[in-house]
């Protein structure tokens, strides 16, 4: 059996890890890599694949720093010449992001089997890329892996049931990479307060409203006053908060560059709090038993809300300080619900792969 993996993403680069490595324990199946480039820079890419130990990229078609449209329609054209050569039986995809609906579309059109990994998954703002995205893959999608049973439950409410698809729920294969990595987790070279939270924020609505950016930043400056914050700072942000004046030598933020995964997940373990707009880590945050402030209003990892320990404050600042004040000196409780499974999302994925 031959499959194409389509990433071309941080988060991908990351799942791909664990999926990956449950593939080459089948000698029978030969995967072959496209990176698309979407994220390219040495911090955002390479680091990945040294650290997790992902096979290098077959072909790495370099594009980047475009607008959706272009960067989606070049894509789509290089890995549809790529598709015609290699012939595969399948191909694989992750999440939400242009290489997610180019890969998809390609194959579809060329009627190769279309398999989803983290499939399901809705905001319900069809304003966010990454929704158009899901939706868009999803249909397009043979088999569709659910991480979680909110995931299945969409495809259903959707009539995905009555679609001629599958529909898998597997867990999720960021739940498998943390449990590989957890180990091996390092600490990154840079000074750091005993006691931090732990922040990140690019989401397009957050970066690209500049009133969204300019609260979340008021907030955790505000916060770091009490309690100091770490955020290693996606490129998009940095510019976007550059162009909007931010002072980063008067911030009592401490800015760090974007770390490898087994700095990301020391730094997950030794938090107090994760304030966030990223999907991935919400989920991480749980991993390692840690409250969340989920700088959106909503999200597509609804369980952890109604698991009482990821809130959504939007980039409400005043919200923001106040679910801080509430969340910060609180007991870990409640972290031990399997919302993701049991570690085995991967190999779950390739067995149901090769039953087809
Ligand atoms: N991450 C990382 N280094 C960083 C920031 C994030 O390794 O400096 C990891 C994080 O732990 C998670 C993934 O990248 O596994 C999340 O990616 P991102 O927030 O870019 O995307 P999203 O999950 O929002 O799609």
């Amino acid at each position: 059996m031959k499959i194409v993996t389509i990433i071309g993403a941080r988060p991908q680069f990351i799942k791909t890890a664990a999926v990956s490595k449950a593939i080459a324990e089948h000698p029978l199946i030969q995967e072959i890599v496209i990176h698309t480039g979407q994220h390219f820079d040495e911090n955002m890419s390479a680091v990945f694949f040294e650290e997790m130990g992902i096979e290098k990229p077959a072909y790495h078609l370099a594009i980047h720093s475009f607008s959706h449209g272009a960067m989606t329609g070049k894509m789509l054209e290089k890995i549809e010449k790529i598709l015609l050569i290699e012939k595969p039986d399948w191909v694989l995809v992750y999440g939400d992001t242009n290489s997610t609906l180019a890969g998809a579309l390609a194959a579809k059109k060329q009627q190769i089997k279309v398999a989803h990994v983290e499939a399901g998954l809705r905001s319900f703002n069809m304003r966010m890329p990454e929704e158009i995205n899901r939706v868009m893959t999803d249909r397009i999608s043979d088999i569709l892996f659910c991480p979680t049973q909110h995931a299945v439950d969409n495809l259903e409410r959707e009539g995905f049931s009555s679609l001629d698809c599958k529909i898998v729920k597997t867990g999720d294969v960021m739940l498998d990479a943390a449990l590989h990595f957890a180990p091996l987790q390092r600490k990154p070279a840079v000074g750091l307060p005993d006691e931090f939270i732990l922040s990140t924020f690019h989401r397009a609505e957050n970066t690209d409203d500049s009133n969204a950016l300019k609260n979340i930043a008021k907030a955790l400056d505000e916060i770091s006053l009490n309690t100091p914050v770490v955020c290693p700072l996606h490129p998009r942000t940095k510019a976007k908060l550059t162009e909007n004046g931010y002072d980063f030598t008067k911030s009592p933020i401490i800015f760090i560059d974007p770390v490898g995964y087994l700095e990301m997940i020391w730094l997950l373990s030794h938090a107090v709090l994760v304030m966030t707009d990223s999907g991935g880590l919400q989920k991480e945050a749980y991993f390692f038993q840690k409250y969340c402030i989920t700088l959106r209003k909503e999200t597509e990892w609804i369980e952890l809300v109604q698991q009482g320990v990821n809130f959504l404050t939007g980039t409400d600042t005043a919200l923001i300080v106040t679910t801080y004040r509430q969340q910060r000196n609180k007991i870990a409780d409640n972290f031990n619900t399997p919302l993701y499974g049991d570690g085995k999302a991967a190999e779950k994925i390739v067995r149901e792969l090769r039953k087809i």
